[in-house]
């Protein structure tokens, strides 16, 4: 018996990496996780998602397929603070009974800070737990606790791949660490005026903070319940004050609203964010390259400053 073992050790490291299956079998919930697994999990991990690119995690509806590949995981990766509370029924209706990992579970999360005034109730397209935000990873030392965790949930899952995640993990952390200087160094430079944002949902708290911005959401932007005729134009005369000079858009939401506050306030239209998955292709198509397109879009000043 343990000769037989020792044959079959012998002869599966014989074979060539890129021949055998993969070590492991991974399900994220969302695109972005998806990503970073990928980074981490290299060509030992076979990763697949739920909710995939330029798709919407609040309106997820599981199929029967998505049902069997949970079936089929070893090992299970989502945000967590009420991002995608579906994957908890999904996992009882498949009877999963493997690992399933919080890749949020080591980052201190904000407030939703709009739930206590009256434009967020309505505010924010998921229907997550009240009044943690769960859009954690806009911050880049958020994503690289992510990454810590989900390489340390590929090790427990692969103990024989520990080193090729470390490995992997370490090199990514240090591009994200790089992406995150960046961010900072970037966004120090903005004048007054560029710092305040308008987006139509409420997704960069952690950014805002990452980063020195101010980002205004006039809640009910992003799906069926409008704001109130009282705090659009509120918002507006804010906008008008502060001299804000242009407004976002969003992947993956309504930005009629954005267009009308852009036009009552002579604010143009800034190009659009990514906040909640991936770009099916393009630069936003990866992580570092989605929160690079953020940058580039805020930054960037195509119209000379006249102040
Ligand atoms: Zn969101």
């Amino acid at each position: 018996m343990t000769l037989r073992w020792l044959v079959a050790l012998l002869l599966a490291a014989l074979v060539p990496l890129a021949q055998a299956e993969p070590a492991l079998r991974v399900l994220t919930t969302f695109s972005i996780l998806q990503d970073f697994t990928a980074q981490i999990g290299g060509e030992r991990v076979a990763v697949s998602t739920l909710v995939g690119p330029d798709e919407d995690a609040h309106a997820f509806d599981p199929r029967a397929s998505d049902i069997r590949r949970l079936k089929d995981a070893d090992l299970v990766i989502r945000n967590g603070l009420g991002f995608d509370p579906w994957i908890a029924r999904m996992v009882a209706a498949a009877r999963y009974a493997g690992p399933v990992v919080v890749a949020s579970q080591d980052i201190a999360p904000l407030s939703a800070a709009h739930a206590e005034d009256d434009h967020a109730k309505a505010g924010h397209a998921h229907d997550h737990d009240a009044d943690v935000d769960p859009h954690a990873w806009l911050d880049v030392r958020n994503a690289m606790a992510y990454v810590r965790t989900i390489a340390a949930a590929l090790a427990a899952a692969d103990p024989a791949g520990t080193e090729h995640y470390q490995r992997n993990a370490l090199a990514y952390l240090a591009r994200l660490d790089a992406l995150d200087a960046t961010l900072k160094t970037t966004f120090a430079t903005l004048p007054a005026s560029r710092r305040t944002v308008v987006t139509p949902h409420d997704a960069f708290g952690y950014f805002a903070r990452a980063y020195g911005l101010t980002f205004l959401a006039p809640a009910g932007l992003s799906n069926e319940a409008a704001p109130s005729a009282r705090a659009v134009a509120a918002l507006i005369e804010q906008l008008r004050r502060l001299k804000v000079d242009r407004v976002f858009i969003e992947t993956l939401t309504d930005d009629r609203l954005i267009q009308r506050i852009g036009q009552e306030t002579g604010a143009r239209i800034g190009g659009s964010l990514h906040a909640d998955a991936l770009a099916r292709d393009g630069l936003a198509s990866t992580y570092i390259g989605l929160m690079t397109h953020n940058l580039h879009a805020l930054s960037a000043d195509p119209v000379p400053e006249t102040r």
